[in-house]
């Protein structure tokens, strides 16, 4: 068997030599001495190609992969589809910048993300290359807006890492020592997660304790809510730990921010475009946010973000924002053609395969002593690792060495929060795929949990 058959006919991993092999090694040195040390690779991967949910690596070890490039590659790795409309477009212009042109596919997608945002309100897009960057824009949108100059955003949360989202970003410090001072004006508040209320709030009241906190701790107490711009808010916490927040809690939110003028910005880079089963994490549970933004699955694979807005907000001046490559033609040629395979089924084999898993996963908890709760919706899944389920000490070392593990059996997954493990596989998953890896997740807890 050629290797182009292998890989393209490989649906389970299969690896030929210990981890890493000998090509991977070879590169990894030349990455430690030439790349920036602040990237945060979890082992070593070093991909040559991959197709659909696999993974070939440089030595010819298949992977599969649950971590779909953070999220990102949704109709899978270089699906057909989306590899012809980028070598059309291609042909055709590279480039030409939406900031002072025009071309068709910028119209036509923004008529898409129109149709799919929630609210019937009229909308308009906002084009970037990145996550970061569309929460830019909406910082920059939301203060031109109001006239308002704060941002309230949560504790745990994740927007991106330049200066403007970092200042929003509290996931990890790591992510902010020595990069302070940040954009003032920002607040945070406490996320509503039950299973660990940082109130101290029974589970069943911590939406309530968190939304009480924000209304009269912080919007009566360091700032006016006539002075807030925007709250940003996640509708399920990403690289926090795929934390999933009562739906009273984003009403409550909701509701708020209807109540004092303050725009709702929700942040679906991660958990939007079909990942969770539904267009939008925000679809979950009925809320109509006046900015929502994206990126990562939007354009599987091509960098390309948007920020899409309430039309009347949107009456800056031109020249007021702008960007150079901001809504490239390829990327968005590789966008319409995700929105088409999403639409034509991915979502929904989301939503089945992602019933399918936590139908498996539920009794995880009663049989493994590691695992404290699992959670997530779709194909946005965690299991948050702990030492003992009474107490629940976050089980930081174990959730590494699980990560690990599954790596040199052939599976990739990525950590996010403290202690938690996240499956993010492409939506193009079926069902071997989707019970391989539980196989494997089960395998290495199974073997953490004897070393102690
Ligand atoms: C990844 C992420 C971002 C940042 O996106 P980049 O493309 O890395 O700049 C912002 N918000 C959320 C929720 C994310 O998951």
């Amino acid at each position: 068997m050629s290797k182009t058959e292998s890989i393209l006919e490989a649906k389970l991993p299969q690896l030929k030599t210990a981890l890493p092999g000998p090509n991977a090694r070879r590169i990894i040195d030349g990455d430690a001495r030439l790349i920036s040390p602040s990237y945060t690779r979890s082992y070593p991967l070093v991909i040559r190609r991959g197709r659909g949910a696999m993974v070939e690596d440089v030595d010819g070890n298949l992977f599969l992969d649950f971590s779909a490039g953070i999220a990102v590659v949704a109709t899978g790795h270089s699906h057909p589809e989306v590899v012809a409309a980028i070598r059309e477009q291609a042909a055709d212009f590279i480039h030409m910048s939406g900031t002072d042109f025009y071309y068709e596919s910028m119209v036509t997608l923004a008529g898409k993300l129109e149709k799919i945002a929630p609210g019937d309100s009229p909308k308009r897009v906002f084009y970037t290359n990145s996550g970061a960057e569309a929460i830019e824009a909406a910082m920059k949108l939301a203060r031109y807006a109001t006239g308002r100059k704060n941002f309230i955003a949560f504790h745990g949360c994740f927007h991106g890492r330049t200066y403007g989202a970092l200042s929003l970003t509290s996931s990890k410090t790591t992510q902010r020592d020595r990069f302070g001072p940040f954009l003032s004006g920002v607040f945070h508040a406490p996320y509503a997660n039950p299973y660990r209320c940082s109130l101290g709030a029974a589970p069943a009241d911590c939406a309530r304790a968190c939304l009480d906190y924000l209304e009269n701790t912080i919007l009566h107490g360091v700032t006016s809510p006539e002075e807030v711009a925007a709250i940003f808010v996640e509708p399920i916490q990403g690289e926090g730990g795929y934390l999933v927040p009562p739906a009273e809690f984003l009403h409550g939110l909701e509701k708020l921010c209807r109540r004092h003028g303050i725009l709702l910005v929700a942040d679906e880079v991660q958990s939007g475009m079909g990942r969770t089963g539904k267009w939008w994490a925000s679809d979950h549970v009925g809320i109509t946010p006046d900015i929502i933004t994206s990126a990562k699955g939007i354009a599987s694979g091509l960098p390309l973000g948007a920020m899409i807005a309430r039309a009347d907000l949107m009456d800056w001046k031109p020249g007021a924002h702008a960007s150079t490559f901001g809504g490239n033609p390829v990327a968005i040629a590789a966008a319409l053609a995700t929105h088409r395979l999403l639409e034509g089924g991915l979502i929904e084999n989301a939503r089945r395969l992602g019933e399918h898993i936590f139908g498996k996963l539920a009794d995880w908890p009663a049989r493994h002593r590691l695992v404290g709760q699992v959670r997530g919706r779709g194909l946005m899944i965690a299991l948050e690792l702990v030492r003992n389920q009474e107490t629940k000490e976050p089980a930081v070392a174990e959730r590494d060495a699980v990560v690990e593990g599954a790596f040199n059996r052939g599976l990739l997954l990525l950590a996010c929060g403290p202690n938690a493990v996240r499956l993010m596989p492409p939506l193009v998953i079926d069902q071997e795929q989707a019970d391989c890896a539980l196989r494997i997740l089960d395998e290495v807890l199974t073997e953490v949990e004897k070393r102690g």
